[in-house]
């Protein structure tokens, strides 16, 4: 499928990868985040169309909206865990805040482009989740109750809307290393964010989840890949990451 793609949380790591590679597949590629700068440049190189969106506010969503009138398909990708303290201990404004951006941004954001999505040939709604959708861990609990909710949004969506041509997509990435996810979930603290892919011989890379979507969306519009768990070679599961040399080099 070709058409205008609108992206999310393009400004860095999978977004923006995502961004070009739907460009590179031959999408008209709208680009969306608060930082406009990095997604001037991004759109100059990709030959797409910036737009400022903060996901957590109702007026941008639909200032947002208002400039489109065409959309076939919606990658939600903004979004980012904050914190990893125990339950006992996590404070409850950084799980207000996960559940802004990763829920209720994604909500709003469906919301305002789903009549568009509706009214094409097919539309196609993409949604970026985690592991963390599936499964939990210790230090996890904010941003897995986040993502668990953007599972749940992501399967109701997809039974409301059966009868209709739209697909509704949940891809779940294990670990990927990007510039600015454990940055931010670490408040940034350099060293803590770098031992979380310390000695993984290649975590996912942006890449890597981008070809994941292509891939999805690229298929025939009668195909619809409800879950697509995606992990490095090295991530069994949640707990279990092999760390050390696990490719020849
Ligand atoms: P990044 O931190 O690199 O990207 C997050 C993006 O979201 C940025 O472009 C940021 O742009 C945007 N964003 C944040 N808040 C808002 C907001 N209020 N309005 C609009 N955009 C916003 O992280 P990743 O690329 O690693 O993560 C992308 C998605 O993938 C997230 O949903 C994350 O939870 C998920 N994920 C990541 C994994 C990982 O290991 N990295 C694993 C599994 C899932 P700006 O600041 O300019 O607004």
């Amino acid at each position: 499928m070709t058409g205008v793609a609108v992206v999310t949380g393009a400004s860095s790591g999978i977004g923006e990868a995502t961004a070009r590679r739907l460009a590179e597949d031959g999408f008209e590629v709208v680009v969306a985040a608060r930082r406009i700068d990095r997604l001037r440049r991004l759109a100059g190189e990709i030959g797409g169309r910036a737009v400022e969106l903060d996901v957590t506010d109702a007026a941008s969503v639909r200032d947002f909206a208002a400039g489109f009138d065409r959309c076939d398909l919606l990658v939600n990708n903004a979004g980012g865990a904050l914190g990893a303290e125990p339950v006992a201990l996590s404070d409850p404004a950084e799980w207000e805040r996960m559940f802004a951006v990763n829920v209720l941004g994604t909500l709003r954001v469906t919301q305002a482009l789903l009549p568009l999505l509706r009214a094409g040939a097919g539309g196609t709604i993409v949604t970026v989740t985690s592991t963390a959708a599936a499964a939990n861990y210790e230090g996890g609990g904010g941003y897995s109750a986040a993502k668990h909710a953007e599972h749940a949004f992501s399967e109701t969506l997809r039974l409301e809307l059966c009868g209709q041509p739209v697909r509704v997509i949940e891809i779940l990435p294990g670990m990927v290393r990007t510039e600015e996810f454990a940055l931010n979930r670490f408040a940034g603290d350099a060293e803590r964010a770098a031992a979380v892919y310390a000695d993984v011989d290649r975590p996912l890379t942006a890449g890597d989840v981008a070809a994941c979507v292509s891939l999805a969306v690229g298929l025939p519009p009668h195909v619809n890949i409800d879950q697509l768990v995606v992990r490095p070679l090295a991530q069994a599961a949640q707990h279990k990451v092999h760390r050390g040399a696990l490719f020849h080099h």
